[in-house]
């Protein structure tokens, strides 16, 4: 097998991987040899379809925001399971940030006195998200990617699929990946690695989350030992458009979109009076959920089976839609032909986030147990659990995150670099020889089952048994699915046996990494026995702070089982209040 060896390897290049490799060739002035590797070209990262914007106090002082309000909201959209000393960072950075993605070429919507403007969101107490239309994702890793290409010491693998992460006790060693133009693999070492590799809410049928984000560098740590944390916490965002789960974003509804049930009454009233449609996103999917089983939902049999509510942009204008959610009006007249101008669209919760992922520390660092983290192994972005959003996630909040932690690693990254000298690490060929022997296992198994029908029935099972509300019952159905499906998983056929592009064999990887993520994920959602954030549990309808004010900590087994541990939630300046809108 060949092994390349770097001074730092990115594993993903959504937004956080990005800032992650840029900062690290500032800090090391372009020395540092940089690997970024993306299983999908590195523009079609899943950042890129961000739509909303990204949070931040650009001016303290008016309309009373300050950094101490955004870290409020922050910690009650979070129901306080956040930890408030990352969350400490995240305020103080986000505008430095944004700021610097102005210099990077992120064209910013600006007033006609040429400052950037901000638009309103969930959960949030005044408008402090910055927005390039609704396409700001696009707009942000296409400034970070041409300006990365600026930087020779930066080598980016577009379609290498890591299929290993290889460590030493508290090190990191060598990552694998898949090369999908030729089928071989090739391995990775460096003195350190970022993973950042984003969500996996596709463990969902119905998402707003692309194909690709089936949480792999999640998977691949919890293979190799390594703690998750709060697993159980996955959000649904109230307005997927029917029937394809297409996010509308929260910003349709930051502009002064209505939410109508099938009376026509915006029925956020009876839920959270004060911020009506504006209420964070745990709040919403469930009063959505709940119009619906009360039978006040909207039903269309071209829609499917299941009820929806209408958003309602017609009032907003078309001026407005055409300068502040084009992308918005251009989804919906091509996907189910509604111009939003003249009539409502047909919305309902889909997974969208998720608040758990790999445990780590304030500076991203991956920890090994409670207390002690790994010398050389740092998360970012969605895929990294820092605990800044705890239960639940307010929205524009992800990608300030994800490039403040991109920055946060990428600088730790470098540092442990340099100060480690560029020896190449010693590798036991033996660990990455296992890591290509169990895909050419998948590769070449004559099993009986098909990787896609075990795809569908996990999308069913997690759709109807884990969604915005919970029971012991149901998670237990869908544990025992989801074990029952890993199971089949082991006996699973490909239909594809080449080498070249095989996306049968990317596809059967994915799915062994979201049939673990899922089994973890009902796990925890089993083990919580209260309702907090987006968690919420139709038998323990409190939040019990006395029990559960504590992190869920999930790491693998040698029975497949899930070992669940606790870690303790940091508390600073915000303390735990009932959370009303
Ligand atoms: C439709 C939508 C709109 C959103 N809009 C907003 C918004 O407006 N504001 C906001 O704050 N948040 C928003 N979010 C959330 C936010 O976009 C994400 O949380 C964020 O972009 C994640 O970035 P990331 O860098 O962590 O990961 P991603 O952008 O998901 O990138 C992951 C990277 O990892 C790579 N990767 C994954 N697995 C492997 C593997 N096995 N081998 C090699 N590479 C791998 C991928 O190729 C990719 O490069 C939105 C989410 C969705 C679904």
């Amino acid at each position: 097998m060949e092994i390349l060896n770097y001074d730092i390897v990115i594993l993903g290049s959504g937004l956080a991987g990005m800032r992650a490799a840029l900062q690290a060739s500032m800090a090391s002035n372009g020395k540092l040899r940089i690997a970024m590797l993306s299983k999908l070209h590195a523009m079609r990262s899943h950042s890129v379809s961000a739509e909303g914007g990204i949070s931040g106090v650009l001016y303290p002082g008016e309309n009373g925001d300050s950094e101490d309000l955004h870290g409020y909201d922050t910690a009650k959209g979070a129901d306080f399971l956040c930890d408030q000393d990352a969350v400490e960072v995240l305020i103080k950075h986000a505008p430095e940030e944004i700021k610097l993605f102005d210099h990077l070429g992120v064209p910013w919507n600006r007033g006609a006195d040429g400052r950037i403007v901000l638009r309103a969101f969930g959960g949030m107490s005044v408008p402090r998200t910055a927005f390039a239309a609704d396409k700001t994702g696009f707009f942000m890793l296409s400034a970070l990617y041409d300006n990365l290409l600026q930087f020779s010491n930066i080598e980016i693998f577009h379609e290498y699929m890591a299929t290993g992460i290889v460590c030493d006790k508290d090190r990191f060693i060598a990552l694998t990946a898949l090369n999908m133009a030729t089928g071989e693999t090739t391995a990775f070492t460096a003195p350190s690695c970022i993973i950042a590799t984003g969500g996996f809410a596709r463990i969902y049928g119905f998402t707003t989350t692309a194909y690709s984000s089936t949480g792999d560098g999640i998977a691949l740590a919890y293979e190799a030992g390594l703690p998750l944390k709060d697993m159980e916490f996955v959000q649904f965002h109230p307005t997927a458009l029917i029937p394809s789960g297409i996010l509308i974003t929260e910003a349709a509804r930051g502009e002064g979109g209505y939410l109508r049930n099938a009376n026509g009454d915006r029925f956020m009233e009876r839920y959270a009076k004060s911020k009506m449609e504006l209420a964070p996103r745990d709040i919403i999917s469930r009063a959505i959920v709940t119009e619906v089983e009360e039978g006040r939902g909207i039903s269309d049999k071209k829609y499917g089976d299941a009820g929806y509510v209408h958003l309602d942009l017609t009032h907003l204008g078309e001026a407005k839609l055409d300068e502040r959610l084009p992308m918005i009006k251009e989804i919906a007249i091509k996907m189910i032909g509604i111009d939003p101008a003249k009539e409502p669209l047909p919305v309902r919760p889909a997974s969208h986030f998720t608040m758990g992922g790999i445990h780590t520390n304030i500076d991203g660092m991956v920890m090994l147990d409670a207390k002690k983290p790994m010398s050389n192994l740092w998360a970012a972005g969605e895929c990294g659990c820092v605990s800044v959003h705890g239960a639940n996630r307010l929205g524009s909040n992800s990608l300030s995150q994800c490039i403040i932690w991109g920055k946060i690693t990428g600088n730790a990254a470098a540092k442990h670099a340099i100060d480690a000298g560029s020896k190449p690490a010693d590798v036991d060929a033996k660990l990455l020889d296992d890591r290509e022997a169990s895909v050419h296992r998948l590769l070449d198994s004559d099993g009986t089952e098909d990787p896609y029908a075990i795809r569908r029935e996990m999308w069913r099972t997690m759709d109807a048994y884990v969604g915005p509300y919970r029971t012991a019952d149901a998670l237990t159905k869908a544990r025992n699915a989801i074990a029952d499906l890993r199971r089949r998983f082991t006996d699973v056929r490909i239909g594809d046996h080449s080498m070249v592009y095989n996306t049968n064999l990317r596809d059967a990887i994915e799915i062994g990494h979201m049939l673990e993520l899922a089994y973890v994920t009902t796990a925890c959602a089993l083990n919580r026995e209260e309702t907090r954030g987006a968690h919420a549990r139709r038998e323990f309808t409190k939040r019990d702070d006395e029990k559960w004010l504590r992190h869920t900590i999930a790491q693998a087994s040698k029975t497949g089982a899930v070992r669940i541990g606790y870690a303790d939630v940091k508390i600073t300046k915000w303390k735990p209040e009932e959370r009303k809108y």
